[in-house]
């Protein structure tokens, strides 16, 4: 399975909350200071293609996605 947010995998576990709290201590992934995983798109959770400029924290999917609406413009 592909690592996209270790959330996904266990959706149903939030309707058991004590199961959910085991989960998260035991399989949680650490948080890191540098890296590939670090800088995630705050939209779709993808690591790769980020963009940081501008404080965006994106990945060029989601930005294209919605760049009209934050205000950027197309020049042909
Ligand atoms: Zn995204």
């Amino acid at each position: 399975m592909t690592y996209s947010d270790f959330r996904k995998a266990f959706a149903q576990l939030k309707n058991k909350p004590a199961i959910w709290k085991k989960y998260l201590k035991f399989n949680k992934p650490k948080e890191r200071s540098c890296g590939y995983n670090r800088l995630r798109c705050k939209r779709c959770g993808r690591a790769r293609a980020h963009i940081n400029k501008y404080g965006l924290h994106l990945c060029r999917h989601c930005f294209r996605e919605i760049a009209f609406k934050l205000g950027f413009k197309k020049y042909d």
